[in-house]
């Protein structure tokens, strides 16, 4: 399985990813063009895609949709409740068919399945993505939310700034189906759990994950208050702490961690990597995609 990053953070989305002769595209938040020329790069002919699966309804990912739709003929992939929220908020255009899935669904393409999994994040009705083509397992999980208190997160981490989590409202996210679980993961899992996330993580080979904020920074910095409460929120974003500690607790099976969906005011690479490093050692295998370009090849 291969997977390309061709661009990851809040200026757009999209990764590639090849497996058992299927290619396809994770979000559409870069312009046809882009798209085009950077899959290009990588030799590979944007008409060959074979369906482009969106996560959630932020322009980031979901902006260009219309576009690779109507351009290149792409199939497109979304629940309905995202297209709903995305056509009414994003001036997306006109689309021949769309294929609707279902959050919780698994998704069959040749011989690989996907699931999309709920998320905690604060899209209509936000997935993330586990591809499974029989051999190997890779998460496409950016724009997590989270399912546990920063508070705790920074307890953990002797942090002095437990204040960050004032104001922060209660998670009222309730989801009550298990069958996105069903075939790897045979225990009920309450939905969103603490451990939601681990247990996904658990089952990897391969991760491309958010890490989108350093903590102190997002506290010192110039975004406004709200604006900073609903990234440490529930429906927020990951830090670099707590993604890091994820792949520590979860990644036991994992063969590379890439992080993306780094914050260009609240974040940095060396923030990013002195972050994990202290948390996963140095021998981790780690990569970081791009907020501006295409990203290295990661193979599983
Ligand atoms: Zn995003
Ligand atoms: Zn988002």
């Amino acid at each position: 399985m291969k997977m390309i990053s061709l661009q990851s953070g809040s200026n757009g989305n999209c990764t590639f990813v090849e497996t058992c002769g299927i290619r396809l595209l994770f979000d559409a938040g870069l312009t046809g063009d882009t798209t085009a020329k950077r899959l290009a790069k990588c030799g590979i002919d944007i008409q060959s895609i074979h369906a482009v699966l969106i996560s959630h309804d932020h322009a980031d990912h979901v902006n260009c949709a219309g576009v690779l739709h109507r351009k290149f003929n792409l199939p497109i992939w979304i629940t309905q409740k995202t297209y709903e929220h995305a056509t009414q908020h994003h001036r997306l255009g006109r689309f021949g068919d769309i294929n609707f899935f279902k959050s919780g669904e698994n998704l069959i393409f040749g011989k690989i399945r996907i699931t999309a999994i709920p998320t905690a994040h604060d899209a209509a009705d936000g997935v993330c993505f586990v591809i499974d083509n029989g051999e190997k397992r890779l998460g496409i999980m950016t724009d997590l939310g989270r399912t546990k208190s920063i508070t705790s997160i920074l307890q953990k981490n002797n942090s002095s700034q437990n204040e960050l989590a004032a104001g922060e409202k209660k998670n009222d996210l309730c989801i009550s189906s298990q069958k996105y679980f069903a075939g790897f993961v045979e225990q009920k899992i309450s939905a969103f759990s603490d451990d939601y996330y681990e247990r996904i993580i658990l089952t990897l080979d391969g991760l491309l994950i958010e890490s989108n904020f350093d903590i102190g920074m997002l506290s010192s910095g110039g975004y406004p208050v709200e604006l900073k409460e609903r990234i440490r929120g529930k429906g927020g974003h990951l830090s670099n702490i707590e993604t890091a500690n994820l792949i520590k607790l979860a990644g036991k099976k994992l063969k590379w961690a890439c992080l993306g969906h780094i914050s260009k005011e609240n974040n940095t690479h060396n923030a990013v990597l002195d972050s994990h490093r202290e948390i996963l050692g140095s021998k981790f295998p780690l990569s970081i995609a791009s907020r501006y370009d295409i990203s290295e090849l990661l193979e599983l």
